[in-house]
């Protein structure tokens, strides 16, 4: 049908004056009348349009009506669409009955009455009329139909919307939200009318709202799916994560007809994600360094405020709690938190303070007015907790093996934050590693200090051993075993008894002390392998036992004593040609008393030979000091010992003692020695002056020169006191003499001996004395005889 309402008639017949009389007839019907010269022609205009009614004239060239009819027939969209022949010549029953056989629902013959022929078109266009009526009725029908079905499936879908415990929304092609569920109203709090179009800006998080609103900006130009994560404000203020996510919705046409948004609660998986990764971070950080205390700090301060808005550490040192750090965003509000602790320091009843003692941490979800009253001293305390607005806060003690080292406080406030549990194991998690970085480094410079005790031991000058409670050895350095001769591997692990039987008594000397500092010292005697030596020993008493440090002072002790001596020697022997010299000279100025000329000439005598005794004993110093310095010039040449003794004893002989007989014995020629003449002729006049000297009551010196090829030995033998065997070996010792009373009382320096044993093994030689106590002694000075080496001239070193 047309869309004035007018139905198709076709006129098929191949002759034009037919056509034209059937539309004069069918013209009064009002109609649209659509023409055909053809059976081909028909099938087109079929093709094209609906029509009520077929007029089909049977005749034609081409396809005749029949043939037409029975292609109409046999199309699905023209099948029903009732055929009228018209014919002028097939009247025959043959004709007609075929024309019915092919579908026709009837069969006029021409020239056919008008009225007649429009009436019977006139049913079908009625017929075709009302099958349209009913048809639009039912289109109508099922339209509204799908309309009452579509509002009750939105409808539907607005229920499970509503139920679902997820964000949603829609919003249309431009993203102005155009509906918002009731779990959004539920979460924000916001009232309907409040919920405008933008009402989303509302309540995402100022600092993720503009990187919200540019991905919403591209989403909407390209079309594409919607993600992005966002902090939603909740009713009472919070905010959680969210992750908000929009879809467009097409049409047909492939066009964006709105879009629906959902919002996900991610808060709780971002918020373990987010304490994961930094969890791991700060494990890094932890580790990184030994700087513990610059370590916690570092991560007290990134803390915040991505999991905290404060956070305090607190560390246990030698008892007392100390606040290691506290950290907020804000440099402005640390100071004022440091005032507020500066004007009220927490007590022993602190939350950190019952944390480190209990063990237990401390969590509060939601800190309520009542809590924090209860906690402030007094009002004017409570108002400046108040100024910090807290709002939940959690403490965890930092334990590593069992023992509380401090505390880790994490606390909210303008954040709105309240913790869970998940945030406390995470607290728990960071105390527990934070904890075992700051055991590390403590133990890490516990090795280094005892690593490093351990090279001052082995390598200090004083003996340091440590004896535990049992008497066993612990500890023996380096020192120690250099002291004692024993070594650390034949003594640790053994009592220090049966190593040194001396202990015991030692033990009871040496000083324990149980501070290191007021440990004092004792100087002693200590028999070790054979050898008597000087230690001084202090002992400090520590956990396992008793630390003894030593110090050797044998050689200080030696030194100290040749000191003495010598101040007791020298000045005694200087005062006795003094005290000579001095009475001399006084006698001989007096004017009192006249004195006759062998007077006078004997004090002179005293006088000059005094003198010459001073001037000996200064040149036995000088020449000791020069040995000993290395500066003494030898003018060694080859020389005749035999002719040197000769010499000496005859100057000895000049001022020989009553009693005493000095001879000579040499036999025939003796190889010459390569040695200084002077300092040999010095040697030999020590010995001949001892041999003398020590001779107090007379008896023979006997100074005996002789070769044996190889070598050149002098030997002087006296009948006098005698040395005592365990002596021998000390009388060449810088200022050593036997004890007076051995001597009788006789002078000297204590020097003799020891330049003579210096200058002899400067020419190669040596020095040796055989004697017994009481019966007299021979000292031996045996050179080799120049023949044998070649020697030069040098100086002594
Ligand atoms: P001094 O100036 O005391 O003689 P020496 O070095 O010459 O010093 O001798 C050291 C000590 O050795 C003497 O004090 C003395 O006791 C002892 N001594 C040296 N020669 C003899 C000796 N011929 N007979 C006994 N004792 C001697």
């Amino acid at each position: 049908m047309s869309s004035d309402g007018r139905v198709n008639l076709l006129l098929v017949d191949d002759v034009d004056e037919n056509l034209v009389a059937l539309e004069a007839i069918l013209e009064p019907l009002g109609e649209n009348l659509v023409t055909a010269r053809s059976g081909e022609e028909a099938l087109r205009a079929l093709l094209q349009q609906e029509f009520a009614c077929i007029l089909l004239d049977v005749q034609m060239p081409g396809l005749d009506g029949f043939e037409t009819a029975a292609l109409i027939k046999q199309r699905e969209r023209t099948q029903h669409v009732p055929i009228i022949f018209l014919t002028a010549i097939s009247k025959e029953e043959r004709h007609v009955f075929r024309g019915y056989a092919t579908g026709a629902v009837d069969y006029l013959f021409k020239p056919f009455e008008p009225e007649i022929l429009r009436s019977k078109v006139g049913v079908f266009i009625e017929l075709t009329k009302k099958n349209q009526e009913i048809r639009r009725q039912a289109e109508l029908l099922r339209e509204r139909d799908v309309a009452r079905e579509r509002r009750t499936s939105e409808e539907r879908y607005r229920q499970l919307a509503d139920a679902m415990p997820q964000i949603v929304w829609t919003a249309d092609r431009e993203g102005k939200a155009t509906y918002y569920n009731l779990r959004w109203f539920e979460y924000t709090g916001l009232a309907a009318d409040e919920a405008d179009d933008s009402a989303w800006t509302l309540v995402v998080h100022p600092d993720d709202l503009p990187h919200a609103v540019a991905s919403r900006a591209r989403t909407l130009e390209s079309g594409q799916v919607f993600e992005v994560e966002y902090r939603f404000r909740a009713a009472d203020g919070s905010y959680r994560w969210h992750l908000g996510r929009a879809v467009p919705i097409r049409g047909g046409d492939g066009r964006i007809e709105f879009w629906i948004g959902t919002a996900t609660d991610i808060h709780d998986h971002k918020r373990t994600q987010e304490r994961q990764g930094f969890l791991i971070d700060a494990g890094a950080l932890l580790a990184a360094s030994l700087d513990y205390l610059e370590t916690l700090r570092t991560v007290a301060q990134a803390v915040v405020p991505a999991l905290a808005d404060w956070c305090a550490v607190h560390l246990l040192e030698e008892g007392t709690l100390r606040q290691l750090a506290i950290t907020h965003a804000d440099p402005d509000k640390i100071v004022f938190a440091e005032e507020l602790q500066a004007r009220y320091p927490a007590g022993e009843n602190s939350v950190p303070a019952t944390v480190v003692r209990t063990g237990e941490p401390q969590l509060v979800s939601d800190l309520t007015d009542e809590m924090i009253r209860a906690g402030a001293t007094d009002e004017l305390h409570y108002e400046l907790i108040m100024e910090l607005g807290l709002r939940s806060y959690m403490c965890v003690p930092l334990v590593a093996h069992d023992r509380v080292l401090g505390a880790l406080t994490l606390a909210t406030a303008e954040s709105g934050r309240g913790y869970d549990d998940g945030d406390r194991s995470f607290a728990l998690e960071l105390g527990r590693r934070a904890a075992t970085a700051i055991e590390n480094a403590r133990l890490y410079a516990q090795a280094e200090e005892r690593a490093q005790a351990a090279r001052v031991l082995q390598s200090v000058g004083d003996g340091v051993v440590l004896i535990d409670r049992e008497g066993i050895v612990r500890l023996w350095n380096p020192a120690a075993a250099r002291i004692s001769g024993l070594d650390a591997d034949e003594v640790v692990g053994r009592p220090i008894s049966e190593l040194l039987p001396a202990w015991r008594e030692l033990a009871e000397r040496i000083p324990v002390a149980n501070d290191p500092g007021v440990a004092r010292a004792q100087t002693m005697p200590l028999e070790i392998g054979g050898r008597e030596l000087w230690v001084s020993g202090s002992g400090v008493a520590v956990e396992d036992g008793v630390v003894y440090a030593f110090r050797n002072l044998t050689e200080e002790r030696a030194l100290e004593q040749m000191r003495s001596d010598f101040v007791a020697t020298v000045s005694h022997e200087l005062r006795t040609p003094l005290a000579a010299i001095y009475g001399a000279a006084l006698t001989v100025r007096r004017s009192d008393i006249e004195l006759g000329d062998d007077v006078r000439d004997h004090l002179l005598d005293v006088i000059a030979e005094e003198s010459d005794r001073l001037a000996a004993i200064i040149e036995d110093l000088l020449l000791a000091s020069h040995l000993d310095s290395g500066r003494l010039q030898l003018n060694v040449r080859e020389c005749d010992a035999g002719a040197l003794a000769t010499n000496v004893i005859d100057a000895a002989r000049t001022h020989l003692p009553d009693g005493v007989n000095l001879e000579l014995e040499l036999e025939g020629t003796v190889p010459h020695v390569f040695a200084d003449p002077n300092q040999l002729q010095q040697v030999l006049t020590n010995l001949v002056d001892n041999a003398v000297k020590y001779s107090p009551d007379g008896g023979d010196v006997r100074v005996r020169v002789d070769s044996d090829g190889g070598s050149v030995r002098l030997s002087v033998t006296d009948t006098g006191l005698g040395i005592p065997e365990d002596e021998q070996r000390r009388i060449f010792e810088k200022f050593y003499r036997l004890d007076p009373n051995m001597t009788r009382g006789i002078g000297g320096t204590g020097l003799g001996l020891y330049i003579s044993r210096e200058l002899v093994q400067r020419f190669d030689g040596r020095i040796w004395v055989e004697s017994r106590e009481g019966e007299g002694s021979t000292f031996h000075v045996e050179l080799p005889a120049a023949g044998r080496t070649r020697r030069r001239a040098r100086a002594t070193a």
